[in-house]
């Protein structure tokens, strides 16, 4: 890896949108790390406000204390926010960063090792709100609340070195902006910043191994990511049982948490795991390299479409990555099975993300997937992305499932394959475990369980048959 070193010390960046260039948007928000380490945010509105809520993530976990007289923190329900006395302009808090994980959202701020932070400049997004009774009233999240996010401009400044990463610039959630001491990396592919606490084991292939992940992903899709992706990959300690793995994409942006116990020596499974997981991360960065991202990721229900197929894509890479590739996707499609199997069994599909059970929409969105390179004439999923990208363009914002079958009809699959693949998203099974031996037998993908109903083998089609899993 080569280093490339910053000259900012002190940074400024404009994190959203870019119409923020022509008029003054409705609020700025200057977030402001003093030498003393102190975290301080304050809003500045054009107009004058009554309350405003705080949307990121569908829990309430801030801890703000007010520094501007009238101004009071408010939490209703899964509700947060802050309100003002008298309508007012200018709010100033102080802060503690909030490092911890949040359910089915962006980590605030990713802690890295040596007191290095990625700031999430989406935390402080507000949507207006006229009457705090409403609020009252009100059963959902932040992010439920129906106002439109007001448009701002972001920055962020600290005595530390800084550097800004856009994300997606028109998603609510905004980018990371690194603040810091530590000097970026940069590959191939890639640039950005690796927790130096992360064991040198694995963090030495990480280079070629991001180059054969994100190779692979571009040819596949035939297209080059107009910037190399940006990463922030933070370690988060030994101290937890096993191998913790998390993070997202927003944009080209790629936030990356490891941490647990395995990691203390080489293993040969858990360094494929983490390349698994980096292949999950960047499909995520090429399925948001085009088309319209509110139509292709947005809405309830339809999880499935982009896990399920990111981990059809990386499964197959970690494959190619993996010392023993069989062992490998034996663990991957017998998990994938188990964890599909147990949704089924009490819910429909399309009720997993609200129901929290968001490792079905990988499970059952990966048999989706296989079943999907199976029903096409061509057998290759990209096709499918490449054919979703290019239909969200015009598509409602709200169906993405619809989208799917649209685009599988567009592609050649027959309508009994079709209907299969709606009933699999859609309808709970009477009996999962034969819906799903059925269904995969019926695209050629043989699931075989033992006599005690465990995983034995799934035959994939892709890649020409050559990876058959066996006992
Ligand atoms: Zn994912």
């Amino acid at each position: 890896m080569t280093i490339r070193p910053l000259a900012a010390a002190i940074m400024l960046a404009t994190a959203q949108g870019a119409s923020a260039e022509d008029s003054a948007p409705p609020v700025t928000i200057d977030i402001v790390e003093s030498d003393a380490g102190e975290w301080t945010v304050t809003y500045n509105f054009v107009e004058p406000q009554r309350a405003l809520v705080l949307s990121q993530a569908p829990v309430v976990y801030r801890e703000w204390q007010p520094l501007s007289d009238g101004v009071s923190m408010w939490r209703i329900g899964q509700m947060e926010g802050f309100v003002f006395d008298e309508p007012g302009t200018s709010a100033t808090f102080r802060f503690t960063p909030h490092t911890g994980n949040l359910p089915a959202a962006y980590t605030p701020f990713l802690p890295f090792s040596d007191g290095s932070f990625g700031v999430l400049t989406g935390q402080f997004r507000v949507k207006p709100l006229a009457n705090l009774d409403d609020a009252t009233r009100f059963d959902g999240t932040g992010e439920d609340w129906a106002e439109p996010v007001l448009e701002s401009s972001v920055s962020l400044s600290s005595p530390r070195r800084g550097d800004a990463y856009v994300g997606r610039p028109s998603g609510v959630d905004g980018t990371y902006i690194f603040v810091g001491d530590s000097e970026p990396i940069e590959g191939a592919n890639f640039a950005g910043y690796v927790d130096d606490g992360l064991p040198t084991w694995l963090v030495e292939s990480f280079d070629s191994d991001l180059g054969v992940i994100f190779t692979e992903l571009a040819d596949g899709w035939g297209i080059e990511l107009a910037e190399p992706a940006r990463i922030l990959m933070v370690f988060r300690g030994y101290e937890t049982e096993g191998l913790s793995l998390g993070g997202g994409a927003i944009g080209r942006l790629l936030s990356l948490e490891m941490g647990g116990a395995d990691l203390r020596e080489p293993i040969p499974e858990i360094r494929t795991y983490v390349r698994w997981f980096l292949a999950h991360e960047a499909a995520h960065v090429f399925q948001q390299e085009r088309g319209n991202i509110r139509a292709l990721f947005a809405g309830e229900g339809g999880a499935w479409v982009h896990e399920g197929s990111a981990n059809t894509f990386s499964h197959n890479i970690g494959a190619k990555l993996a010392d023993d590739p069989e062992a490998f996707l034996f663990e991957v499609y017998g998990e994938a099975y188990r964890d599909c199997l147990a949704h089924l069994e009490d819910a429909p599909l399309s009720r997993a993300s609200e129901m929290q059970n968001f490792r079905a929409s990988y499970a059952c969105g990966d048999l989706i997937a296989l079943a999907t390179d199976a029903a096409l004439p061509e057998h290759n999923l990209y096709n499918v992305w490449r054919a979703l990208q290019a239909a969200s363009e015009d598509a409602d914002e709200s169906d993405r499932v619809s989208l799917y079958f649209r685009v599988l009809r567009e592609l050649g699959a027959t309508e009994t394959d079709i209907a299969i693949l709606r009933q699999f998203a859609t309808e709970q099974p009477e009996d999962a475990q034969s819906f799903l031996i059925d269904t995969m037998a019926h695209f050629g993908l043989p699931l075989t369980l033992d006599d005690e109903n465990q995983f034995v083998s799934l035959k994939l089609r892709s890649e020409a048959d050559m990876l058959a899993l066996f006992e």
